[in-house]
């Protein structure tokens, strides 16, 4: 198990990593969800060791990683943007991690040849041992990098925005990919995302990486139905989230009111955030109204393919996203400006009191 203990690490002003603890379980694949800027590729490096904590510990089954230099780690790092050698060919950009390694260098010919050979099999990248890295696509250039990492027989491999350079059909893809390869060598795979929807797919366990913290550890379903705060919710983009505070146990805001899952005893005038999912709302007349609907008006609608994402606006400005998808009739078009009613099930929203300072 490899283990971060309350690591801290700064920039100048910047907290990049704030007493963040996280333990990840041997033969896994973790991914971490994070913004852009919240400490991903910061939170990689120092388990790498191409930079050290100012604070906190590292550990690998209980040994102290932290102060060890990378390449004695045992730990691999599939940089974000390849790093292979263009003039170099696939197979030897895939032997160099071997052959150059500091620590126990591998120099005889014939095994270099079945080591690489092997790999490069895992990864499917047959009869392209030859060609120059230059001279293949995308996606068998992320697998060069993978294999080149792979190679060094690493315990735990870091992934730093792996499939961000593809496109999208690819991507999906290497996604299996990924999962099949680790599956077969049983090792341990970080895998740091923005986004979300790579993060619950990937990741056994997701970690949601916010201001320099680990704020959810949980299975991908776990996280998606169950967030532990709005912070977390508004990572996972399928839920929208309304502010407002508490009246005589329900929900209130200058836009709406509605009754919540359960019964509360906070008191009035209580902050509150709700997090109601985009595809748990239906679109009605204004004149149908309920006990739990929004009052909004229609904006604009997206196709993305299977589903359907509309924006309508609440009277205090704030967005509301709905999905349709289109495994069932076609959805209903709406009319622009048009006030419509989003009805819900308040059994299906999830209120969060804690405001994250
Ligand atoms: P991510 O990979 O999630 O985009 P990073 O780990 O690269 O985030 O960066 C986290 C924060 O630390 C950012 O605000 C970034 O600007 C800052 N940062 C990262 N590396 C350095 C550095 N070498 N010098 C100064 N600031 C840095
Ligand atoms: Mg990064």
């Amino acid at each position: 198990m490899l283990a971060l203990n309350s690591v801290s690490r700064r920039y100048g002003d910047t907290v990049a990593l704030d007493r963040l603890s996280v333990a990840v379980p041997a033969d896994s694949y973790v991914s971490v969800l994070g913004a852009s800027g919240s400490g991903k590729t910061t939170l990689l490096r120092i388990i790498a060791g191409f930079e050290e904590p100012d604070a906190g510990t590292v550990t690998l089954d209980d040994k102290r990683l932290d102060g060890v230099p990378p390449h004695r780690r045992d730990i691999g790092f599939v940089f974000q943007n390849f790093a292979l050698f263009p003039h170099l060919s696939v197979g030897d950009n895939i032997a160099y991690g071997l052959l150059y390694r500091e620590h126990a260098p591998v120099t005889d010919a014939a095994e270099i040849a079945q080591r690489v050979n092997d790999i490069i099999r895992l990864v499917g990248l047959e009869g392209l041992a030859s060609r120059k890295v230059s001279a293949i696509s995308g996606g068998q250039r992320q697998r060069v990098a993978l294999a080149r990492t792979l190679v060094t027989e690493p315990r735990i491999v870091l992934l730093d925005e792996p499939l961000g350079a593809l496109d999208a059909n690819l991507r999906e893809r290497m996604c299996d990919e990924l999962r099949d390869i680790r599956q077969r060598l049983k090792v341990t795979f970080l895998h740091v995302t923005g986004s979300e929807t790579e993060a619950l797919l990937m990741g056994d366990i997701v970690a949601v990486l916010s201001r320099g913290t680990i704020a959810q550890f949980a299975p991908a379903a776990t996280l998606f139905a169950e967030p532990r705060s709005a912070d977390v919710a508004r990572h996972l983009n399928a839920y929208n989230i309304l502010s407002g505070t508490m009246e005589s146990g329900r929900f209130r805001s200058p836009a709406a009111a509605f009754p919540l899952p359960a019964p509360s005893s906070a008191r009035d005038g209580t902050p509150v955030e709700v997090a109601l999912r985009f595809d748990r709302i239906n679109v009605r007349p204004a004149s149908s109204g309920g006990d739990a609907a929004l009052r909004a008006r229609f904006i604009t609608s997206e196709f993305t393919g299977s589903s359907v994402l509309s924006f309508f606006r609440m009277e205090d400005g704030q967005l509301v996203q709905v999905v349709s998808h289109l495994s069932g009739p076609m959805p209903e078009t709406y009319a622009k400006g048009e006030v419509y009613s989003l009805a819900f099930d308040p059994a299906e929203t999830v209120p969060f009191f804690e405001r994250a300072a």
